[in-house]
C-alpha cells in the first residue's frame, strides 16, 4: 500500500512540477512577446521620428537654399546701376529657381485695354518700394506652387531696382541745375576740363560761350522772383534748344549761362551765339501772366585763337561779354584779344 502510495505520489508530484514549469514557460513566453512588442514600438517611433527628422532636414535645406538663393539674387542685382543688367540678372535667377516661360520689366503698364491683347495669358507684378512705384513685371508659365517664391525674388528686385532709381536721382542733382535742367557749374567746368584737353590733344577746335540775360535786376524788381525764376527756365531752355547734342549748355551761376562747344572754331561759335542770342530777343518769353521781352548779351572766346589755357578761355570769354554790355547790351562780341580789352574790365 504504501508502495501505491509512494507511486501516486510521486506521478502527482511530477504532474505538477510538469503543469507549474509550463505555466512558468508560458509566463516568461507572455513576457518576452510583450517585450517584443514593446521593442517593435519603439523601433517604430524610432521610424517615424527618423522620417520626421529627414522631413525637416530637407525643409531647413529648402529654406538655406532659398535664403542663399536670395543672397547670391541680392549680390548679382546690386552690383550694377544699370537697370537693364540688374534685370537681367534677376531673370537668370528667376529662370535658375522655378518654371516660368517668359519675363519682362515694363516701365508702366499701357493705359488702352487693345495695347493689353500682346500680354494675353501674362500675370502682372506691381513694382513698389516705399510708396515709389518702380515699374511693372510681366510674367507667365509660373506655376502656383512657385508663385510666392516669384513674389519673394521680384520684391527684392523691386529694393534693388529703388535703389538704382535712387542713385540716379542724386547723380541727375549733381549734375542738372534743379531751375533750368542745364548743367551745374562744377559739372559744367568738369566738361570743360575733359574738353579742353581733348580739343589740345587732337588740335581741334574749341569754343566757350558766356551769355548773361540783360537788365535781369529789373525784371525781379519789378514781376517778383517767381517770374524771374521762370525767365531763367526759359532761357535755359532756349539756349538748350539752340544747340546740338554734342555741345554741353550749363548754368553758369545767377542769370548767367555757359555753353561748350567741341569742334567748334570761332567764326561758327559767333554763328551758334548769334542764333542762341535772336532766339531769346525774337520771342515774349511767357512767365504767368507776364509775356516779357528779354534779351541776353554773349561772349565768345575759342582756342587755340583766343587762349591755351583753359583758366584763359573762361576768363576771355568774360572780357568778351562784358564789352558786349558796354556795347549796349543785346549783342554777341567774340574776344578781340585786344589789351585794352582787359584794362576796360580793371
Ligand atoms: P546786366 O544787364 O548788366 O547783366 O544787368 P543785370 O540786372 O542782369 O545784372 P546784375 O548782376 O546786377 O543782376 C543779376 C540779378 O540776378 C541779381 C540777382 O538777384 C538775380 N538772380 C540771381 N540768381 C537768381 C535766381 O535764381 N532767381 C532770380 N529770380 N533772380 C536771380
Ligand atoms: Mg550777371
Ligand atoms: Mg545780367
Amino acid at each position: 500500500m504504501p508502495f501505491y502510495f509512494m507511486i501516486v505520489f510521486m506521478i502527482v508530484f511530477v504532474l505538477s512540477v510538469a503543469y507549474f514549469a509550463k505555466v512558468v514557460i508560458l509566463q516568461s513566453e507572455q513576457a518576452a512577446d510583450e517585450d517584443i512588442l514593446r521593442i517593435k514600438e519603439s523601433y517604430a517611433e524610432m521610424i517615424r521620428q527618423k522620417d520626421e527628422l529627414s522631413l525637416e532636414k530637407s525643409r531647413l535645406q529648402e529654406e538655406a537654399d532659398s535664403i542663399f538663393g536670395l543672397y547670391d539674387l541680392m549680390r548679382d542685382i546690386t552690383k550694377t546701376f544699370d537697370e537693364e543688367e540688374a534685370f537681367q540678372a534677376f531673370k537668370e535667377h528667376i529662370y535658375r529657381h522655378i518654371m516660368i516661360n517668359d519675363c519682362q520689366l515694363v516701365e508702366t503698364l499701357p493705359k488702352d485695354m487693345d495695347d493689353f491683347s500682346s500680354f494675353k495669358g501674362y500675370q502682372f507684378f506691381p513694382l513698389k518700394a516705399k510708396r515709389m512705384v518702380l515699374g511693372e513685371l510681366v510674367y507667365k508659365g509660373v506655376e502656383a506652387k512657385d508663385e510666392e517664391v516669384f513674389g519673394i525674388l521680384a520684391q527684392q528686385f523691386a529694393l534693388a531696382l529703388r535703389r538704382i532709381k535712387l542713385y540716379k536721382e542724386v547723380e541727375n542733382m549733381a549734375v542738372t541745375d534743379g531751375l533750368t535742367r542745364l548743367h551745374t557749374r562744377r559739372h559744367l567746368m568738369e566738361r570743360f576740363e575733359e574738353e579742353f584737353a581733348r580739343a589740345k590733344l587732337r588740335k581741334s577746335a574749341f569754343s566757350f560761350l558766356m551769355a548773361d540775360i540783360d537788365h535781369f535786376k529789373r525784371i525781379n524788381d519789378q514781376h517778383g522772383h517767381l517770374v524771374g525764376d521762370q525767365v531763367l527756365r526759359e532761357v535755359g531752355r532756349i539756349v538748350n534748344l539752340s544747340t546740338r547734342e554734342i555741345d554741353i549748355a550749363g548754368r553758369f551761376g545767377g542769370e548767367e549761362f555757359c555753353v561748350i562747344l567741341p569742334d567748334t572754331d570761332k567764326e561758327g561759335a559767333l554763328l551758334v551765339a548769334e542764333r542762341i542770342r535772336c532766339s531769346v530777343c525774337d520771342q515774349k518769353i511767357k512767365a504767368y501772366d507776364a509775356a516779357l521781352a528779354i534779351s541776353i548779351s554773349i561772349g565768345v572766346a575759342a582756342f587755340p585763337d583766343d587762349a591755351h589755357k583753359m583758366e584763359e578761355l573762361l576768363e576771355n570769354a568774360d572780357l568778351a561779354l562784358y564789352r558786349a554790355k558796354k556795347l549796349g547790351r543785346n549783342c554777341v562780341v567774340g574776344f578781340s584779344g585786344n589789351a585794352d580789352e582787359k584794362q576796360e574790365k580793371l
